[in-house]
């Protein structure tokens, strides 16, 4: 059988012939008008001082899950398991902190959300962004220090959950485990 090879300059120029490299000093002067903001973000200045902190500390770690999209953490997670809630889940945690980002939701529209994780850190040991790479580059997914983060960002800007608040005042009044029977 003859290889034919394919004939070259007809039809539309082909992308792939001269890849691009974001930062190659081979690069057409002109796309250094255009640096690394042409694939990403376009930045939004949050007004809110924490949440702006609290983003720039957990995007990348946020990103890193909401990119990959497999979302095998679900099924390990007893939240998951017994509520089969979406909202509650390793996924969505990280998925508020690029909304947040984004301007599109606030501390106060996402906070209840996080209220249920147990912290077991299962949802982390299952994913594939720890399993592929702890080893050898000593990372993995940080799902239970974004909920700390997000619980302790409600706290400090005011945002409290009802329930929890009745906990807390249960348990100072009784000082002991506030499902208790009453003291007498
Ligand atoms: S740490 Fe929270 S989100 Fe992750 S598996 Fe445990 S309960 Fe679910």
């Amino acid at each position: 059988m003859t290889q034919v090879e394919p004939e070259r300059g007809i039809g539309p120029p082909d992308a792939l012939a001269v890849p691009f490299t974001p930062g190659a000093p081979s690069n057409d002067p002109q796309l250094d008008a255009f640096p690394e903001t042409v694939a990403g973000p376009v930045p939004i200045e949050l007004t809110d001082r924490r949440t702006a902190e609290f983003v720039e500390e957990w995007r990348n770690a946020s990103y890193n899950c909401y990119s990959s999209g497999h979302k095998f953490c679900r099924e390990v997670c007893p939240v998951m398991q017994v509520t089969r809630n979406e909202s509650w889940t390793p996924t969505a945690f990280h998925a508020n902190v690029v909304a947040m980002e984004r301007g599109e939701l606030e501390i106060a529209d996402v906070a209840a959300d996080y209220v249920n994780c147990t912290q077991c850190g299962a949802c982390e040991l299952r994913c594939p962004n720890t399993l592929f790479t702890g080893d050898f580059y000593r990372f993995r997914t940080r799902t239970v220090d974004v909920v700390k983060a997000v619980r302790a960002l409600a706290v400090e800007s005011g945002v409290h959950q009802e329930r929890w608040r009745t906990w807390n005042a249960r348990t100072d009044e009784r000082t002991h485990e506030p499902c208790s029977a009453r003291p007498r």
